[in-house]
């Protein structure tokens, strides 16, 4: 036995490293609901702490835990807490953390069924629960993967397959060179996540045909060309800015009935349709091919968690197929024909967790909290002299501006350096605005009226000293 083996066998009797780290995370999500959101200034100086090469010799456990918790755990942002309200960053159950824990613990790779039993049941299970929750068509399939983007680029992968194969054209085998063209239509605000699945995809920029969009962000259903079995037509259930949805029940029938394949990209507005008071909102998805969501944004599932469902398993699985004589393939659910990778983590373990853990009720009351909350934030600014709501809120983003893009700066700015809250900016119908996003079900009443209390201090401190 070398050294370093007998270390490691030491390591697994005695478990002191695992006690330890388990202690600091118990102590961590105490401190995780009062702490500042967002690292100080000192916290991030000290990370400075890891810059140093690879020493030679093997170096002690506890103490890489030690400092993990010294100058790891301060320079987190803590997403956990309710006062997050950054890009559309969830916070998470701790039931799914508490599963996600023991799943650490078995560290199963979900390729095929032989490798991991319980991960491919439980696969197949939320599978099932996903399609019931969303309504979507019986013959759906799903595939478990890192987040949106990869969901995004698994469904279009899927409808690059199916349009060619329609026209006699197998893209796997013949390549994208020669191929027949297809038209690819989107809103102008189509998430970047998309743009960048068309470009890794090699359908060309230049492919898209970009719809205007409304004052909401919203397609204009108005404008979207006559639609053939050669056209892929993607569609937004929650603009990454004002969360609104594409009018899917005006839209996708006849899309359907024209051949087209229509992929929406749901990720953090998907779960509306969990909610019996927004679920209006999604009436008309269920005749679309593929979907994307997130876990890992709405659900609060600890990351990285996000899901491809696509009505076409074959083309699915035809768009990420692979094969290989020392595949060991069973009758039962090989998850690596579902996602591009073929070792996975088994994030199945904390989304399953965390749906049986809420419920059809639990979800809904959850998901339409973050809604409420995202109203009275809304509420609470447009009463306060120097904001302006941009946005319907219809889900649980709130659009922001200031009288000009320069105060709008800096209030951001400044509520960032309170770290109370954290909000980030961005762009939106011209304008630069701060956006937020309701996405813990941490966040309380108080939360909002704690945050709200921050966007006051920054205004009246910018416009102190705009007029000094
Ligand atoms: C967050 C987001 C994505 C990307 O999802 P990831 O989980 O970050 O990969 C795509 N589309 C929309 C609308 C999003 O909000």
């Amino acid at each position: 036995m070398t050294d370093i083996q007998q270390k490691m066998f030491a390591e697994m009797q005695n478990k002191s490293a695992f006690k330890k780290a388990l202690d600091f995370g118990l102590k961590y999500v105490d401190e995780s609901l009062t702490r500042n959101v967002y690292p100080t200034d000192e916290a991030l100086e000290a990370l400075k702490y890891f810059d140093e090469p690879l020493q030679a010799e093997p170096s002690d456990s506890l103490g890489i835990i030690e400092a993990l918790n010294q100058y790891g755990s301060p320079a987190t942002v803590s997403q956990i807490g309710g006062r997050y309200f950054g890009f559309v960053n969830g916070s998470v159950v701790p039931t799914g953390l508490a599963a996600k824990l023991l799943g650490t613990f078995w560290d199963q790779n979900t390729a095929m069924y032989v490798i991991s039993p319980i991960a491919a049941k439980l696969e197949n299970v939320v599978e099932d629960w996903l399609k019931s929750i969303f309504n979507l068509p019986a013959q759906t399939v799903a595939g478990f993967v890192s987040g949106t983007s990869s969901a995004n680029l698994c469904g279009l992968a899927a409808a690059r397959f199916r349009l060619l194969k329609n026209q006699g054209w197998e893209i796997n085998q013949k390549g994208f060179l020669n191929a027949p063209p297809i038209k690819i239509i989107a809103g102008k605000e189509a998430h970047s996540t998309i743009i960048k699945a068309i470009g890794i995809l090699g359908f060309g920029l230049d492919h898209i045909q970009f719809i205007d969009t409304d004052e909401q962000g919203r397609i204009k259903t108005e404008l979207i060309p006559e639609l053939d079995n050669r056209t892929l037509l993607i569609l937004a259930a929650g603009n990454v800015n004002s969360g609104s949805f594409d009018k899917f029940s005006d839209i996708c029938r006849k899309a359907r009935d024209a051949g087209a394949w229509i992929h929406i990209d749901g990720a953090f507005g998907l779960w509306a349709g969990a909610v019996k008071n927004l679920a209006h909102l999604t009436d008309g998805i269920e005749y679309a091919h593929s979907w994307a969501v997130d876990g890992h944004k709405t659900l609060n599932t600890p990351y990285d968690s996000g899901i491809v469902m696509c009505a076409d398993k074959e083309a699915l699985t035809s768009a990420l197929h692979m094969s290989g004589g020392y595949l060991v393939l069973s009758d039962d659910r090989d998850g690596m024909f579902f996602t591009p990778e073929m070792s996975r983590r088994a994030r199945i373990i904390e989304l399953w967790a965390i749906l049986k853990y809420l419920g059809t009720s639990g979800i809904d009351q959850m998901v339409y909290g973050l809604h409420q909350r995202a109203k009275e934030f809304a509420n609470e600014l447009e009463s306060i002299e120097g904001f302006t709501i941009m946005n319907e809120i219809v889900f649980n983003q709130v659009v922001v501006t200031c009288a000009t893009d320069e105060i709008t700066n800096q209030v951001i700015r400044e509520i960032q350096d309170e770290r109370v809250c954290w909000v980030g900016g961005s762009t939106w119908k011209g304008r630069k605005v701060i956006r937020i996003s309701v996405c813990s079900w941490a966040t309380t009443e108080q939360d909002i009226k704690l945050s709200v209390q921050s966007f006051k201090r920054a205004i009246n401190k910018v416009a102190a000293i705009q007029t000094s």
